[in-house]
């Protein structure tokens, strides 16, 4: 057998990786400088580096080892379905019992009439799906015209060309362009946009953006609109109350399809199966991948209401898909994570211990120093650095500077909390006990305080003017 070999020393694997090995959303000068840490096992909410750390995963790998690690039935599962189908496609007339079944399963989940999946290889791949979706709606309705998608600022909706121009990331945008017909309006970040208004203005204001735009357009242009329930890359970003029942009225009113890209927020992670059951969201698309198969498979996909469907049926053979969709062995790895989530209850474990327990102690974060809001929905939660509580004050440094500085204090203390600008988030595996929330607790703790000193120590508490 051609096994991956696993026995050299650390510096040669690192090397071998900063000779071969592109990284995703990485300077490589700077990590073939450093060496890249090397995770080389992990069970539960526990990950092992080469050099024998023990790390407690508070991001869930990239948001979305939902059930934790070594779960060996999915491994199973996985060996046995490439031993009876390791592979078949979609396409031509042709299916299988695993893009059956989990089709089946995700209509049974999913609210409302969201009976229907079209199968991608990843979230981005599943956001592209649904920019052609919506605008072959509009067109099989006889308005072709309509294919104005309208995001957010600061959202993510993946990093393929489509999904990068639906997100609204400038230095993604910055880096290959953008495709025609997407605009962005103002995201709805209180803590850091909001200035005098009350969150619920706030809020109220941010989804009127949606209105004007599409008066501003011409509503007889836009096709859709798409948001994150919670934003997840852009930091942890929790919207005002007010904010989606406003969004939901305007699409309404508008007749605009409503795509919830519940790449992050589906599968358990804010206590409900998915985000737009905690926030009263009722999309006619909702995007899915990451929690869908807990990554131990890439496999992602577009649950589509009957309405868009049925539309998109009528206009015959819609010509797009990719050679993986619905991938045999992803799909019978999600259904078993699908299965373990429900026969474990995890979800429900999420809303009744892992949250709430969570919750009292993520709020007290607060009372740092260096902490301004703690946020928390569920298992997804951020909270914000200033220099100035009161004030919500950001850094007289680069954004991102004192972030990357309390990341780095997380690390050696083997925490994996990430980093967006000066925002800590965290995403642990929806199956975090007590005991572990309470080290993640400590390890946040301990690495803030850490943090503070050495700002302290360089002259860096100091807040940015205006
Ligand atoms: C991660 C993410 C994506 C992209 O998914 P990939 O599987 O990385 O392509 C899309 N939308 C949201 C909200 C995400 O968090």
């Amino acid at each position: 057998m051609n096994m991956i070999t696993n026995h050299l020393p650390t510096a040669e694997l690192q090397a071998l990786d900063a000779a071969h090995h592109m990284h995703p959303f990485t300077d490589a000068t700077g990590l073939a400088a450093k060496g890249a840490r090397v995770i080389v096992r992990g069970k539960g909410v526990w990950l092992n580096d080469s050099d024998g750390n023990r790390i407690l995963d508070a991001m869930a790998g990239l948001w979305c080892v939902n059930i934790g690690y070594g779960r060996k039935s999915l491994a199973e599962v996985a060996a046995r379905q490439m031993e009876e189908l390791a592979y078949y496609n979609t396409f031509f007339q042709t299916t299988h019992v695993p893009a059956i079944a989990l089709a089946a399963k995700l209509a049974e989940l999913a609210p409302g009439d969201l009976n229907h999946v079209f199968f991608a290889g990843s979230g981005s791949e599943a956001n592209d799906t649904n920019i052609r979706l919506v605008r072959r709606y509009w067109q099989v309705k006889g308005q072709p015209e309509k294919r104005v998608i309208i995001s957010r600022k600061n959202g993510y909706h993946g990093s393929t060309m489509g999904g990068g121009s639906l997100g609204g990331m400038a230095p993604i945008h910055a880096h290959g362009g953008m495709i025609d017909g997407i605009v962005h309006i103002d995201q709805p970040y209180w803590w850091g946009e909001g200035g005098e208004m009350t969150e619920a203005e706030f809020g109220l204001e941010r989804a009127q953006q949606l209105e004007a735009k599409i008066l501003e357009l011409g509503v007889d242009t836009v096709a859709a609109f798409i948001g994150e329930p919670i934003q997840g890359a852009g930091g942890v970003i929790v919207p005002p109350a007010t904010y989606w029942p406003e969004i939901q009225r305007i699409c309404d009113k508008y007749g605009i399809l409503l795509i919830a890209d519940e790449v992050i927020t589906g599968f358990g992670r804010t206590g409900n199966w998915f985000g737009s059951q905690t926030f009263g969201i009722k999309p006619h698309i909702m995007t899915i991948a990451k929690g869908l198969s807990s990554g131990y498979q890439p496999i992602g996909g577009s649950i589509v209401c009957d309405e868009v469907a049925a539309v998109v049926a009528e206009g015959g053979e819609f010509f797009h898909g990719y050679t993986y969709s619905g991938h045999p062995v992803a799909a019978a790895v999600a259904l078993e994570n699908l299965r373990v989530l429900q026969e474990e209850h995890i979800v429900e474990h999420v809303r009744d211990v892992a949250h709430p327990y969570l919750a009292e102690r993520w709020a007290k974060l607060a009372d740092h120093p260096l902490v301004g809001e703690a946020k928390l929905v569920g298992l997804m939660g951020s909270i914000a650095l200033t220099p100035h509580k009161e004030s919500r004050a950001k850094f007289a440094s680069e954004s991102g500077t004192v972030g990357l500085r309390c990341r780095e204090r997380c690390f050696a203390n083997n925490l994996i909390m990430r980093h967006v600008g000066d925002r800590m988030i965290i995403s642990p595996p929806l199956v975090i006990t007590p005991d572990e929330i309470d080290t993640l607790i400590a390890r946040a703790t301990l690495s803030l305080d850490e943090c503070y000193a050495g700002l302290k120590a360089d002259g860096m508490l100091v807040a940015k003017a205006g």
